[in-house]
């Protein structure tokens, strides 16, 4: 009896020696080792993307992005394919073709890239929710709140617009392009130095796009008393005068490549069409006008600045049987649509 009691102590001790061992010596070498494996793993891949693309490794940096809400003030991280579904709802009709959506969707993924790596607007987030500083966004909820009916087959077609492109970003050089985009071009595009000055970019060009007018976006009227149209023109020049007797008291002086107004002479100032646009709320500056006894009309074509992409332009061309891939290389010339993934 006290031989077997002697040998069970015995094997306690052995068993009691060897999980010490175990778990001093080999559990945390086997960590080890896999840490180092897995680091190994990921500095190669990370190598590898890198000598392929010769540029910065975007699948790797840009899987998720942090997004500030401007209405509370939060943060959110999130996927950026997820991200892009919200932004499209913002940014497109859904029914609009998807392959226009398609286009549109790979446009916001490369102006999401282009912001974060030339400059954030934020100090914490890399993008924010409103179209007037970063980009458009909306959540499913409000977005479900305007569409009344068929919500999740809507949804389902963004995410499809969205997720079928995936990773897909447009870039001159190697590089993600400042993919400008607006609502209807009128039926050419803008060259971004007759919209904001600066330098001219070489992949953004005046393309001429048809079937534009058959949309509602084409084209606008609004009217000002003589009266509004001083005070307007005061509020940004302080010695405004114009003689209405004059026959050409308002006369366009010159147009842009883009065939919009570039400059404009209003009473004894020589104003940027462009200008011309915000002080009026002119949809675009493409635009001529008709004096009357007390008023001025102007009448409007295309809406947005005319930079870059169509939206209607583009919904076009997807009618017309055009890929994503085409309609984007129609708005934007000798560019490469690259994935990120
Ligand atoms: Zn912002």
């Amino acid at each position: 009896m006290k031989k077997i009691l002697k040998s069970i102590t015995k094997s306690y001790i052995l068993l009691f020696c060897i999980l010490i061992t175990v778990s001093i010596i080999i559990l945390p070498l086997m960590f080890t080792q896999k840490f180092i494996i897995e680091n190994s793993i990921k500095k190669i891949n990370v190598e590898v993307q890198k000598d392929l693309s010769q540029t910065i490794d975007y699948g790797v940096k840009y899987k998720t992005i942090n997004l500030l809400h401007r209405n509370d003030n939060t943060v959110e991280t999130i996927e950026l394919e997820e991200y892009l579904v919200n932004v499209l709802a913002a940014e497109m009709p859904v029914d609009y073709e998807l392959e226009a959506l398609k286009a549109q969707a790979t446009v916001a993924r490369t102006y999401t890239l282009y912001q974060i790596e030339n400059g954030k607007k934020h100090e914490n987030s890399d993008m924010c929710d409103s179209s007037e500083c970063c980009q458009a966004w909306i959540s499913k909820e409000k977005r479900f709140e305007s569409w009344k009916e068929n919500q999740e087959e809507k949804w389902n077609k963004l995410k499809e617009a969205v997720y079928s492109c995936s990773g897909d970003i447009i870039t001159y050089n190697g590089k993600p392009i400042d993919a400008f985009f607006h609502s209807n071009s009128g039926g050419k595009t803008e060259l971004p130095v007759n919209v904001w000055g600066g330098t001219d970019y070489p992949y953004l060009q005046a393309v001429e796009t048809s079937g534009e007018d058959e949309y509602s976006q084409y084209y606008s009227e609004i009217e000002y008393t003589k009266t509004e149209i001083e005070e307007k023109m005061k509020k940004s020049y302080e010695d405004f005068s114009i003689n209405w007797q004059e026959n050409n008291c308002i006369e366009i002086l010159e147009y842009t490549e883009g065939e919009r107004i570039k400059t404009i002479k209003i009473g004894n100032q020589n104003i940027a069409g462009v200008e011309a646009r915000k002080i009026f709320s002119l949809r675009s500056s493409n635009f001529t006008f008709e004096i009357s006894e007390e008023n001025v009309k102007f009448k409007v074509i295309g809406y947005g600045h005319g930079v870059g992409l169509s939206q209607t332009g583009s919904n076009t061309l997807a009618k017309e049987g055009k890929n994503y891939i085409e309609i984007i290389k129609h708005f934007y010339q000798n560019i490469e649509i690259e994935n990120i993934k």
